[in-house]
């Protein structure tokens, strides 16, 4: 196991790690960084550091996306003087404006560091051939993994500035073992595959895949549905831009560990802010340890999450344990009727459907209430829609709108996958449907 006396650690070796970590880092922030400078202002001294964590404000995304639009084009959020920042990325996130994030040599070291964790615990090795299948933009998933994979010694196959059909003749003629792009676009580039006669689980040698930028290969019925397209293991790795490459699934892949050893998660309940209790669900809140030059402290992730700190796991590591993985984004949980529905539960439902290829989700408002709106698309026309509709009723318990699109309507995706649109204020209803 890489670095495993980190990954096997007591509490107390753990939180002594964090501690010395976390007040160098605060102590070169408080000297150079004019964001957190201004947001620590009204803190006294003796409580900047590990043992009064829970008294430095919350940062969010909006702040930082604030600070830039004020201060553009980087904002204040800077540690360093500007000629040491080597490598400018943007977040992929669906909504808003992109926030940009800069790395100086030394923390993109760190990226390439945190990637060694998710490579191994993945079972990769030095003879695997891995092909990253994300386009070259200003996304950091295929910069990191690139920059991660030659420290680690694995051969890297480029897989941008081609589209799928190019992807899968390179991988056939390069032999690649190791797949790294989006859950979304795995499925996709297997039934291209298959639609143009390669089985990838029979004419590919893959037999490891990774899945970064959005929540897919934590769902059980979306890692199934990605393994058997592809006869191959699949890991989950949540992370983000402006926070790193922060968790990793194990052998046990029925969630992810949180790498402690480079950041600090804390899970609070979003309204209240207060930490909730060990198993229950709340919003992931992360510090990342080595990323001095562009640090987000207390980050609010935005992730729902349920955390455990049980023991050991069966794969032997005792870091943080988020069961399932990331549940859903906070801002996109919709109350139907009492209860409250992430739209990435749809994936768990509808991926083990055979014949539903892809859906789409929308949230409206019928008077006063919620509603959701779900389409499907199946493989060829037959009608699916009274077995969604059982299958959502009976995992959901709720009634949702249903109908079935044609066959290659619905968008497919290579980088995070949109399947979920809010308009629950702009007064839209489904076709057909009437205002009560
Ligand atoms: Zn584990």
């Amino acid at each position: 196991m890489f670095q495993e006396s980190r990954q096997t650690w007591s509490d107390a070796d753990r939180q002594r790690h964090q501690a010395q970590r976390f007040d160098r880092m605060v102590e070169e922030i408080r000297r150079a960084n004019p964001f957190y400078q201004r947001k620590w202002g009204s803190l006294a001294e003796k409580q900047l550091n590990y043992e009064h964590l829970e008294s430095f404000p919350l940062t969010t995304k909006k702040e930082l996306q604030e600070d830039q639009q004020r201060n553009p084009p980087f904002g204040t959020n800077l540690t360093n003087p500007f000629a040491d920042y080597i490598r400018l990325h943007q977040t992929s996130g669906t909504t808003g404006t992109p926030l940009r994030v800069l790395d100086t040599a030394e923390s993109w070291r760190w990226w390439a560091e945190c990637w060694q964790y998710i490579l191994d615990a993945a079972g990769v090795t030095r003879e695997d051939v891995v092909m990253p299948a994300f386009s070259f933009g200003p996304f950091v998933g295929f910069w990191s993994a690139q920059e991660a994979l030659a420290h680690y010694g694995a051969l890297m196959v480029p897989g941008g500035g081609m589209d799928s059909a190019q992807r899968l003749a390179v991988m056939a003629e390069a032999g690649v073992t190791v797949l790294l792009c989006t859950p979304s676009y795995a499925i996709h580039l297997a039934q291209v595959g298959l639609a143009q006669g390669i089985d990838p689980a029979k004419n590919l040698k893959v037999r490891i895949t990774i899945h970064a930028g959005e929540p897919g290969a934590g769902i059980p019925a979306t890692r199934e549905r990605i393994e058997t397209l592809w006869g191959a293991t699949s890991f989950d790795h949540p992370g983000a831009s402006e926070i790193g490459a922060f968790g990793f699934s194990c052998s046990a892949r029925t969630g992810v560990h949180v790498n402690e050893a480079e950041f600090i998660a804390e899970v609070i309940d979003p309204d209240s802010g207060r930490p909730v209790a060990s198993g229950e669900a709340g919003e992931l809140v992360l510090t990342n340890l080595g990323r001095t030059g562009f640090p987000v402290v207390r980050y609010r992730s935005g992730d729902t999450v349920k955390a455990v700190r049980a023991g050991a796991c069966s794969c032997g590591r005792t870091t943080l344990f988020l069961e399932g993985g990331i549940l859903g984004r906070n801002d996109d949980m919709v109350t139907i009727r009492g209860v409250n529905v992430f739209p990435s539960a749809f994936q768990e439902i509808l991926n083990r459907l055979p014949g539903v290829v892809e859906h789409r989700i929308t949230a409206y408002r019928r008077g006063q209430m919620d509603e959701l709106h779900v389409e499907i698309e199946c493989e060829n026309t037959a009608d699916r829609l009274s077995e969604a509709g059982r299958a959502i009723r009976d995992a959901l318990g709720i009634r949702v709108s249903l109908a079935q699109c044609p066959p290659d309507t619905l968008p497919r995706f290579e980088l995070k996958a949109r399947r979920f649109f809010d308009r629950r204020n702009e007064g839209w209803l489904p076709e057909g449907e009437l205002p009560s």
